[in-house]
């Protein structure tokens, strides 16, 4: 998961600090110091490391913060506003032409996630704006990269712009562009050529396209996992384009967390969008303010609730809370609520997004994932719709039925009517504003 190492380092930082009433100087050097090998460590760039540093502890060494009543929360509240602002303060907006059309061009090494990331930002554009996005297939030594970008368009019903492998790019854009004007797209996303590393020839490329396509933006695609090295990357790429924003992608794996703090810092440039998968829906808007709550282990609620808004049909929410109420919640509304949830994304990432539960080691035990709501789905798929609709009546014999049929044991089968009839119960209380015993919801 993005980013563990690094909130488990400095969570454990912070607790020894709050183990203490009053703080002193030399608590606060001892926790900066396990800061910086936090950080250090998960590949955040030295200069970025050594600047943030000084800066917190020149803050936190003030007498108001540590003569005042709670000098922990002060010194959080410090580190949490210089991590937000090294990755930038505020989300930058992408920029818009005043005339139609927007020209973005997507640069960025080979397998970085350009090409995808092109995709997900014309189903975003189309999605939010009701745009009409033209994408421009202009990478053409990668094979399959024109091929791979005609299909994504199929999928996201994106007209895209193609003239093979035998043509100059410079050429391909140029004609890419006319058609956009003859069809009054109102953006043009143009996948450019990537190499395994930089190098002159295809930063001449990119540059002659520059030059000829004059884009708005021009959006560095950057794989997260590469740590250290996407910064490098990032400032390879700045200094030749003069690029206007990062992307930063495959922050759904297990990425240090080094370029999402360093890029703003030594490029100058900020972080646009981040990519939480190879799905085309899951491209964010990257904010700095919740990124350092996430990496803080302070849970982001606005994004969770954000999701849960986009994902979640409101109708099926109205109608859910309607059953919680009358408790009349049954195992086609369970069966429903599992598959809404797994359109949202991972389980565990979801789970993080809550406030105090990044670190929480029930979490870790949890362990839900894909193939346990799988195995959920399969155990409710195996009832008949009387036993769907009357949970009630799962006797013994019934409850082995089930199991066969779902291929689970018995006490598995058992333990899901269990939780079943806990989260009923519980539900029934909250929607009633009754909210003692959401703690048993974690385990406590
Ligand atoms: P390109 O060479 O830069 O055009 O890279 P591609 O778009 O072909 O992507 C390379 C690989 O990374 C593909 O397998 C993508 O599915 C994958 N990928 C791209 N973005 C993400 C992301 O945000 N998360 C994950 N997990 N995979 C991604």
């Amino acid at each position: 998961m993005a980013f563990e190492g690094l909130t488990e380092r400095l969570q454990s930082a912070f607790s020894k600090l709050r183990r203490k009433g009053k703080i002193t100087d030399s608590d606060v050097r001892d926790m900066m110091r396990e800061v910086r090998l936090a950080l250090l460590e998960a590949d955040v760039n030295f200069t970025v490391v050594k600047d943030f540093v000084n800066t917190v502890r020149k803050r936190a060494l003030g007498s108001e913060v540590l003569d005042s009543l709670t000098p922990t929360q002060q010194v959080l509240k410090i580190v949490n506003e210089e991590l937000t602002n090294v990755m930038g303060d505020e989300a930058v907006p992408l920029n818009k032409a005043p005339h139609i059309p927007t020209i973005i061009m997507m640069v960025g090494l080979q397998g970085a996630g350009k090409t995808t990331t092109a995709g997900k930002l014309a189903l975003k554009l189309k999605n939010e704006e009701h745009a009409r996005p033209l994408m421009i297939a202009g990478d053409i030594y990668r094979p399959a990269a024109v091929d791979q970008l005609v299909t994504l368009g199929k999928q996201i019903d994106v007209p895209v712009f193609e003239m093979g492998t035998d043509h100059d790019p410079v050429d391909i854009v140029k004609e890419g562009l006319n058609q956009a004007a003859i069809q009054k797209n109102d953006y043009v996303i143009i996948d450019t050529a990537g190499r395994l590393q930089i190098d002159e020839k295809l930063m001449n490329e990119l540059v002659r396209i520059k030059e000829l396509a004059h884009p708005n933006e021009i959006l560095l695609v950057v794989d997260a996992m590469t740590g250290q090295n996407a910064t490098e990357v990032a400032k390879g790429f700045n200094d030749q384009l003069d690029i206007t924003g990062v992307v930063l992608t495959k922050l759904d794996g297990d990425t240090r967390g080094g370029a999402a703090l360093s890029i703003r810092a030594v490029t100058g440039k900020p972080i646009k969008f981040t990519g939480q998968g190879e799905k085309l829906d899951q491209l964010d808007v990257f904010y700095p303010d919740r990124m350092a709550n996430r990496i803080l282990g302070m849970g982001d609620m606005l994004t969770l609730i954000e999701k849960a808004q986009k994902d979640y049909d409101a109708e099926q929410a109205n109608k859910m809370a309607e059953k919680m109420r009358e408790n009349s919640f049954d195992f086609n509304d369970f069966l429903d609520q599992m598959s809404q949830i797994q359109n949202m994304g991972p389980i565990d990432d979801l789970m993080k997004m809550i406030p105090g539960m990044a670190n929480n080691p029930q979490l870790a035990n949890m362990n839900i994932g894909e193939k346990d709501i799988d195995h959920l789905k399969a155990i409710v798929y195996s009832m008949t719709p009387t036993e769907r609709e009357n949970p009630d009546i799962l006797n013994p014999s019934r409850r082995r039925r089930i199991a066969a049929g779902s291929g689970r044991t018995v006490q598995e089968v058992n333990r899901m009517i269990k939780q079943f009839n806990m989260s009923k119960d519980m539900m029934s209380k909250m929607s009633k504003g009754n909210f003692n015993g959401m703690d048993s919801m974690f385990g406590k």
